[in-house]
């Protein structure tokens, strides 16, 4: 078995193999173990815990999650990947599982259900870029146990995760993620610690679950409405993005109703309200 983390050991396995990247699968392999151990080390994985990696490739990262953790289930799309991942780069390790699937269609409520007693898991991923917000989103929305995501993706995305109101980064993505955790950029990573390089820059993002809710709705599918219409007219008031918004079928008197009793400006823009300011004003519709 290589062991994998650098340069020369990837390329091997990709000679053996005669493996060639999709590019359509976002395949970006990490050859960096400085890089490697900072995010085993950021996501604080123990011999208890039961870690999803979701994108093993060739199963650099997955190797190092097998040494720390008690068990990990790795999800990956492309068939090419599997026999090396079952006959060689993880052929002595017994506490993993490969999936050969679209982690998008995996039902991961049901997976945590039968291999962690429904505990809440850790997430640990060098992410396909094409669809980072889908899976992210997806992990949050429905609801799956988990203690913390710890992630490569591009730069921007993490900026935006991270972002506070009145920045330009801020928008949708800072309030859907920040609505169940709280973001956290571990490290910038450059380009050169992957194979083939990406073209855009990288960075390792945790976002930690509420354990409560930060805030309080009453209907979270109307905030998220209130957010998207704010954002998607960023150069407009609100009054005039919520009333244009294609989603929501509110009248000017009742959206000017509902700015009144959460006591916000309907002259202000989407990009200066936090959080509690969304959550408030949609539990005053
Ligand atoms: N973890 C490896 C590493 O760090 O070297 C590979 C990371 S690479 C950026 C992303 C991986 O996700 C690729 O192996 C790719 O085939 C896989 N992938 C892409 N789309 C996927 C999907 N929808 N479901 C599961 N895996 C996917």
């Amino acid at each position: 078995m290589a062991t994998l983390g650098n340069p020369q050991n990837t390329i091997a396995i990709l000679n053996k193999y005669n493996f060639t990247f999709q590019k359509k699968f976002g395949q970006n392999f990490l050859i960096d173990t400085h890089v490697l151990n900072k995010i085993i080390a950021s996501a604080h994985i123990s011999k208890e815990d039961f870690v999803l990696e979701i994108g093993p490739g060739i199963g650099t990262m997955t190797q190092y999650l097998c040494e720390a953790a008690r068990e990990v289930t790795a999800v990956e799309i492309d068939k090419n990947l599997i026999p090396i991942l079952e006959q060689d780069t993880l052929s002595e390790y017994d506490n993993v599982t490969v999936i050969n699937q679209d982690i998008l269609k995996l039902d991961l409520n049901q997976l945590v259900m039968e291999r962690n007693d429904g505990k809440p898991i850790k997430v640990v991923a060098n992410l396909p870029y094409y669809i980072t917000t889908p899976i992210i989103m997806a992990l949050f929305e429905k609801g799956i146990p988990i203690e913390n995501i710890t992630v490569m993706v591009q730069k921007e995305v993490a900026q935006r995760m991270q972002a506070g109101p009145g920045s330009k980064e801020y928008g949708a993505l800072s309030l859907a993620v920040q609505y169940y955790a709280e973001p956290y950029i571990v490290a910038n990573v450059p380009a050169n610690c992957f194979m083939p390089r990406p073209t855009v820059g990288s960075a390792v993002i945790q976002l930690k679950r509420h354990t409560t809710p930060c805030v309080i709705v009453k209907d979270e599918k109307l905030m998220f409405q209130l957010i998207r219409a704010s954002f998607n007219q960023r150069r407009k008031t609100l009054l005039n993005g919520l009333n244009n918004s294609a989603e929501l079928s509110f009248s000017k008197e009742e959206i000017l109703a509902a700015f009144e009793k959460a006591g916000i400006s309907p002259t202000t823009r989407g990009e200066a309200l936090t959080l509690e300011e969304f959550a408030k004003l949609a539990n005053s519709f």
